[in-house]
């Protein structure tokens, strides 16, 4: 197969093309500056506008104005962790988030601590849950603020979101998720789910990078993070990135479009993918949740060899994986997530994170097959870890 294989779409997707050719216009046409009231301006603020109705639909928000743009979800988590923080101090100083989440959100809660903020890291289970009686337990006359993701971007575990939501506002407190990695793969209903506060970015539902948004329900007290003009009613100064802004609705509009097909194709391709891996690669873990999970991300512990060693020899024969988070890969630092899981360093260093996106295809995930078995059985004859133990221990129980 001469064909590149891209299994990294929870780091990034491709730039659709119904999505590029909603761009396109505003880089050279409709290029006016969407502050400015001339006929470009007034172009331009329509494009952003139609983007934001787009969102608002897709995630069923009461109302447009709710949707705010910002540069991507590192921006959007920023944004919702300090600046209810800052606007709600009176109320308390204490916030719970959990132990797995993005590095955005994590992050932003340890600059916090440095202000004086009191954060509770939540533990999860073996598949990555938040237990919702440890969040009960966890919540004091302080907490004004509960920051749980939806998905896990290297496991793919989905939390119990709209229980969580309604712990918090059983005790009068916000609630934040950021749903990056929801988006396009779940239904996600923020009325229905009882979200208060969401982050969302373009660059994992086929848009351009660099591009988010924080859905803010209106009446929630947030202060600003980005200080400027009056863009987005005076909550996020700076010149709105219209092409981005353009692009950005139009993914989100075909991610709920085509979310059942795609979830189907995917299930389909996951099913099969896991199926063949168990039956010709002996031990091998999967990581995370083993239903409650989006099908687009299959993360797998390989005994006695690293991922890093897998990673490069399906990189040679032209496929594309990731250990853990492509914002944590490249570092030697042992994944925050696979260690909250409880995975032994052994495991955590021998995961792979598989992420299938719109282009896969069956005989694709054959080739993958192929090349992953004999990269594993090339790693495992030549990994120390053979000879001293394991798979022999193993072997002598069977
Ligand atoms: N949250 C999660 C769960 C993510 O996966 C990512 C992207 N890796 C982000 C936030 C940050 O989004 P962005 O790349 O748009 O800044």
């Amino acid at each position: 197969m001469d064909e590149k294989i891209y299994l990294d779409n929870a780091a990034t997707t491709y730039v659709s093309g119904e999505v590029l050719n909603e761009m396109l216009p505003c880089f050279n046409t409709i290029y006016g500056n969407s502050s400015s009231v001339h006929k470009f301006g007034r172009e331009a603020i329509g494009i952003v506008d139609r983007a934001r109705d787009r969102i608002a639909n897709v995630i069923n928000a009461e109302k447009s104005n709710e949707i705010y743009f910002t540069s991507g979800g590192t921006e959007a988590n920023n944004w919702a962790i300090k600046g209810i923080a800052s606007a709600n101090r009176d109320k308390g100083n204490h916030i719970i988030t959990s132990s797995i989440e993005h590095d955005s959100v994590l992050a932003s809660c340890k600059c916090l601590e440095k202000l004086g903020f009191k954060i509770t890291y939540l533990p999860v289970d073996q598949h990555g849950l938040v237990s919702i009686a440890d969040l009960m337990h966890q919540i004091k006359k302080e907490t004004i603020l509960i920051s749980i993701m939806s998905v896990n971007n290297e496991i793919g575990t989905i939390q119990n979101i709209k229980a969580i939501a309604k712990t918090a506002h059983e005790s009068g407190i916000i609630f934040h998720t950021d749903a990056t990695q929801a988006l396009g793969n779940l239904m996600i209903n923020v009325q229905d789910m009882e979200i208060d506060v969401m982050t969302m970015s373009a660059h994992k539902v086929y848009g351009p990078k660099g591009v988010g948004a924080l859905y803010i329900k209106n009446g929630i007290k947030i202060d600003n993070l980005i200080d400027g003009g009056s863009q987005e009613r005076g909550k996020r100064g700076g010149t709105l990135n219209v092409p981005a802004i353009a692009g950005f609705g139009k993914a989100v509009e075909i991610a709920g479009r085509d979310l059942s097909v795609n979830q189907q194709k995917l299930k389909a391709i996951r099913t099969y993918f896991l199926e063949k891996v168990t039956e010709k690669i002996p031990y091998i873990h999967l990581n995370g949740h083993a239903q409650q999970k989006v099908q687009s991300i299959v993360n797998l512990a390989f005994e006695m060899i690293e991922g890093e060693s897998i990673l490069m020899l399906l990189d040679l024969d032209g496929i594309s994986v990731s250990t853990g988070s492509a914002c944590a890969s490249g570092s030697t630092e042992l994944s925050h997530v696979l260690k909250a899981i409880g995975l032994d360093e052994e495991l955590a260093r021998g995961s792979i994170r598989f992420s299938f996106g719109k282009s896969i295809t069956k005989a694709k995930v054959d080739y993958v097959i192929e090349k992953l078995v004999s990269a594993v059985e090339k790693l495992r004859n030549i990994s120390p870890l053979t000879k001293t133990g394991r798979a022999k221990k193993q072997d002598n129980k069977k």
